[in-house]
C-alpha cells in the first residue's frame, strides 16, 4: 500500500461519521439539523465528489444559537480567567491530541496539503494557549489620580460575539479568532465558510470535551446571504470578527450600521515581494516562491506580486520559473504534495480564467499556466513576466499558486508600483542596505512588512491590513481589545 493510500484510508476513517451523520449545527451544546431541515452538499475538491451533507442554517438557526450565547455569558464572563485559562489549555491540548484527525479532515475538505495543514492544526493549539495565557489578566487596566479624582480603567468582555471564517486553512483561521473572545470572556456564534465546514464541528466538540460549558461557543453552518447576513444583524451579537474579501467586508459594515456593531476585519491581499540587486537572491527566490506556492497560493498573506530590480529581472524570473516547475501538484494526502487541488470548481474556474486575461493583456507564462489533470481542481504553479501593474493579474487578488511579475528601475518605482494597488496586507522586502530597508518600509502602505524573510509570524505581534486588507489589529493585547470594553470608573479623593 502507498503512502497516499495509507493515508486516505486513514482520512476514510476520520470522514466516515460525517459522511454518515452529516455536518451537524451544534448550538448550545447539542448537534441539532436546521431548524428548516435543509442541507447543503461538501464536495472534496480532490475528486469532487460528495463528503457529507451540511446543515443548511438559516436566520432561525442563528437566532437560536445566540439566545445560547447570550444565556452562557453572565456565567462564562464571571468565570475567573485563571479558570478560563485552564479551560482553554486543555482545550489546546485536546487539539493536540487530535492534530492528525484535524489535519486529514481538512485536506479533503479543502484539497490543502498535508505537510502544511499538519502545521496549520499545531499552530491551532498554538492559538489556543497563546490566548489562554493572557485570560487572568485580561481585565486588568491601570488607575490614574488628579488632585481631586482617582480613576480606575479596567475591561470587560463586549458580550456574545459572531465570528465568520473564509474556507483557506479553516481550523487555524477559526481559532485564531475564537481562542482569544473565550479568553476575554465572550461567547460565541460561529459561521464557517460554506466550502469547508468539516473542522468547525470538530473544535466546538473538542472544546466542549476539554470542558468549554455548553452555549459558550456555537456553531452555524449556511451561505453567507442568509446565515452570515443574520448573524451581522442580530442585535444581541455585539461585534464580528470576519475574515474573508473585502467586498464581503463592506457588505457586513453595511448589514451591521443599524445595530452599529464593532467590526474586525481581515481581508484580501495583492502582497508585493520586493526584490533589490543587492539581495541574498537564493534566499529571495526560495521565499518568494514559497510564500506564493504553499498552501496552493490560497493564503492572505500570499507574495502574488514579484517586483525585481531591472538589472536582475531575467535572471531572478528564470530562477523563478525553474522553482514553479519543479514543484509537486498531487493529492494533498500525499506527504511530497506542496500543491493540492484548489478549494472548489467555482474558485479553480476564476483562477483559470486570469490565464486567459494574462495572456489577452499580453503577459508572458513563464511556467504554468493550464490546469492539471482530468479530475479535481489542479492547476499548475504559474509565473506570468512581462506584466504591467495596470493588468487584472497585478491589480486582482487571484488567491492561487500564480505569481505576476513585474520590472522596477529604483527605490521610487518599486514603492510606487508596491503601493498602486487597493490592498495592504503584507508587504515582503528583500535588500542587503539597511538604509534602504527603513526607508522603504517608512514608506511601503502595509499593515505588516518581513525584510529578508518569508511570513514568520510570532504570536504577540499584531496581525492585519491596511487600505481594502483590513479594519484592526489580531495578535497580543490586540485581540483582547476588540474583544472587550474598556470602561474608566472615577471617585473623588
Ligand atoms: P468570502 O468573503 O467569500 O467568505 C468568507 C465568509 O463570509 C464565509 O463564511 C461566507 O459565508 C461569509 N459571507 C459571505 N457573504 C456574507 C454576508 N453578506 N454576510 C455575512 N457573511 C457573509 O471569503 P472566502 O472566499 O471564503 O475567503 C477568501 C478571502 O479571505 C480572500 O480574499 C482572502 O484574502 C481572505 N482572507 C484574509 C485573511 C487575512 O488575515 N487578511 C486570512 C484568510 C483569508
Amino acid at each position: 500500500m502507498s503512502v497516499v493510500e495509507a493515508n486516505l484510508a486513514k482520512a476514510e476513517a476520520y470522514l466516515l461519521r460525517f459522511r454518515r451523520g452529516g455536518v451537524q449545527n451544534h448550538i448550545d451544546g447539542a448537534s441539532v439539523p436546521a431548524v428548516s431541515g435543509r442541507t447543503f452538499e461538501t464536495v472534496s475538491p480532490v475528486d469532487l465528489s460528495v463528503l457529507a451533507s451540511v446543515a443548511r442554517g438559516g436566520a432561525e438557526d442563528i437566532d437560536r444559537a445566540v439566545a445560547a450565547a447570550k444565556a452562557a455569558f453572565p456565567s462564562w464572563s464571571r468565570t475567573p480567567g485563571a479558570e478560563r485559562r485552564k479551560i482553554l489549555i486543555r482545550v489546546a491540548e485536546a487539539i493536540e491530541a487530535r492534530a492528525e484527525e484535524i489535519a486529514f479532515t481538512e485536506c479533503m475538505d479543502t484539497g490543502q496539503a498535508l505537510r502544511f495543514m499538519s502545521k496549520a492544526a499545531i499552530r491551532g493549539a498554538a492559538n489556543f494557549r497563546f490566548f489562554a495565557d493572557q485570560a487572568p489578566s485580561a481585565e486588568d487596566g491601570a488607575v490614574t489620580r488628579t488632585p481631586t479624582q482617582m480613576n480606575t480603567t479596567s475591561r470587560r468582555p463586549i458580550g456574545p460575539v459572531g465570528v465568520i471564517t473564509p474556507w483557506n486553512t479553516p481550523f487555524m483561521l477559526s481559532t485564531w479568532k475564537i481562542a482569544p473572545a473565550l479568553a476575554s470572556g465572550c461567547t460565541v456564534v460561529h459561521k464557517p465558510a460554506e466550502f469547508s465546514p468539516m473542522t468547525a464541528k470538530l473544535l466546538v466538540e473538542i472544546a466542549e470535551e476539554a470542558g468549554l460549558p455548553k452555549g459558550v461557543l456555537n456553531v452555524v453552518n449556511g451561505f453567507g446571504e442568509d446565515a452570515g447576513k443574520r448573524l451581522t444583524e442580530h442585535p444581541d451579537i455585539k461585534a464580528i470578527a470576519f475574515v474573508g474579501e473585502s467586498r464581503t467586508g463592506s457588505m457586513i459594515m453595511a448589514q451591521g450600521a443599524a445595530t452599529l456593531k464593532r467590526v474586525h476585519f481581515e481581508l484580501g491581499g495583492k502582497n508585493p515581494v520586493i526584490v533589490f540587486d543587492d539581495a541574498d537572491l537564493e534566499r529571495a527566490v526560495d521565499a518568494a516562491t514559497f510564500m506564493i506556492y504553499s498552501l496552493n497560493g490560497e493564503r492572505c498573506t500570499s507574495s502574488s506580486r514579484l517586483l525585481v530590480q531591472d538589472t536582475i529581472y531575467d535572471d531572478l524570473t528564470a530562477r523563478v520559473a525553474e522553482v514553479a516547475k519543479r514543484i509537486k501538484v498531487g493529492h494533498p494526502l500525499d506527504p511530497e504534495t506542496v500543491v493540492g487541488p484548489l478549494i472548489h470548481p467555482e474558485h479553480e474556474a476564476k483562477v483559470l480564467s486570469y490565464f486567459d486575461q494574462a495572456r489577452q493583456e499580453g503577459a508572458t507564462i513563464a511556467a504554468g499556466g493550464e490546469k492539471v489533470g482530468e479530475v479535481g481542481c489542479y492547476v499548475a504553479p504559474t509565473l506570468f513576466t512581462g506584466a504591467t501593474n495596470g493588468m487584472a493579474i497585478a491589480q486582482e487578488e487571484i488567491f492561487g499558486p500564480v505569481l505576476t511579475a513585474i520590472p522596477f528601475k529604483d527605490e521610487d518605482e518599486a514603492l510606487a508600483l508596491a503601493n498602486d494597488v487597493q490592498y495592504g496586507l503584507a508587504a515582503y522586502l528583500w535588500t542587503n542596505d539597511l538604509n534602504r530597508a527603513m526607508r522603504m518600509t517608512d514608506n511601503l502602505e502595509a499593515g505588516m512588512m518581513w525584510v529578508n524573510s518569508e511570513n514568520i509570524r510570532h504570536l504577540p505581534t499584531p496581525f492585519g491590513g491596511v487600505k481594502a486588507s483590513g479594519i484592526g489589529r489580531d495578535g497580543g493585547d490586540w485581540s483582547f481589545d476588540f474583544y472587550m470594553e474598556t470602561v474608566n470608573v472615577s471617585f473623588p479623593r
